[in-house]
């Protein structure tokens, strides 16, 4: 079992307000290019301040959250909007959800295929629905009647994403072939090993209240109709008045851990910290055999950024405009 990486550095002087990830996985310094870990630095950044300048200026936490997670869907670099991961078939299907601490209230797109970006959609659902969860085509019309940018399913197409899962259909037919001939049929999945790259934003406004947002394209080579944990409210994304959590990996296992909405139980029941209950929820996947990391960021700016993988991109920014970007333990 990998251990669990803190990602923390630096002790942020003052308070954080904004905490994004860009997803978790095997991402190595040794596998990266100059010009590519500056290109995720920026975007990173980028995102931050996106996120910075609405909580400044007096904006909400849920808007910041939008504004940050907008900035990552955008950019194919990251698994969300643009740079969606290719399912099995050869399609893109995202998911997203987000949920606001101060009164509870969620909302969340799976599986949809035209939504530029999902996030958006998730905030639509939570704010002009009687609902938590839209699906698919029905998700999509939804948007649609709301006013929300919509896409070519081909939008999603970014080459490095095609060329991933042209790679891992190979492995996949050179596992059969093996299984069928040896009968080792431990071939370990390419898929889990690919960095993952969702993306997910916690902000705490001016007023004290938290949100937390997540999106995704799920797994490459995912089969038909497979939801992850990201747009599974407790599970990929959570926030009450004390604290707000995304997440990142393989979302199965964050699914059955409940992953989300247990660090919020263990600080509100077992009085732990931020720091303490995220590490605790990322050992108990590591144990089980998944993998990932999260963020977390209390009601008092204390931010946690556990992950067991071998990086993931993280970056918080405080409340005098402190900018920190990671990618590696
Ligand atoms: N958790 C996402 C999923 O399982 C993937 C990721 O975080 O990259 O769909």
């Amino acid at each position: 079992m990998s251990s669990v990486a803190m990602g923390q550095q630096a002790v942020p002087k003052d308070k954080v307000v904004l905490v994004i990830h860009g997803g978790a996985g095997t991402i190595l310094k040794s596998k990266m290019t100059p010009q590519k870990e500056k290109a995720y630095t920026d975007a990173l950044r980028a995102s931050l301040l996106a996120g910075y300048d609405i909580l400044k200026t007096g904006g909400s936490s849920e808007k910041a959250v939008e504004a940050a997670i907008h900035v990552m869907e955008d950019s194919p670099l990251f698994n969300a909007g643009k740079g969606a991961v290719f399912t099995h078939e050869g399609t893109n299907e995202l998911d997203a959800s987000i949920m606001k601490g101060k009164d509870g209230s969620a909302g969340a797109v799976a599986g949809v295929t035209t939504i530029k970006n999902p996030i958006t959609a998730a905030i639509a659902v939570m704010e002009s629905s009687p609902h938590v969860m839209m699906m698919g085509q029905g998700a999509e019309r939804f948007a649609k009647e709301q006013g929300i940018t919509q896409v070519e399913p081909s939008y999603f197409y970014t080459e490095e994403r095609w060329d991933a899962l042209q790679r891992i259909l190979k492995e996949d037919s050179k596992a059969v072939e093996l299984d069928h001939n040896d009968k080792q049929s431990s071939t370990k999945p390419e898929w889990k090993d690919d960095k993952f790259g969702t993306v997910g934003c916690v902000a705490l406004d001016n007023k004290g209240d938290i949100t937390a947002g997540t999106s995704t394209g799920g797994m490459t080579n995912k089969k038909f109709g497979r939801v992850g944990d990201s747009p599974v409210i407790g599970a990929g994304t959570y926030a009450n008045k004390q604290v707000g959590i995304s997440c990142t990996g393989w979302g199965e296992y964050f699914i059955r851990n409940v992953a989300a909405y247990d660090v919020a139980a263990l600080m509100e029941y077992r009085a732990l910290s931020a720091l303490e209950a995220s590490k605790e929820v990322i050992r108990k996947i590591g144990e089980m055999g998944g993998d990932g990391g999260m963020i977390v960021l209390d009601k008092d700016g204390n931010v946690a950024l556990p992950f067991n993988t071998a990086g993931m991109y993280r970056g918080y920014i405080t409340e005098s405009g402190e900018v920190k970007v990671e990618i590696y333990k």
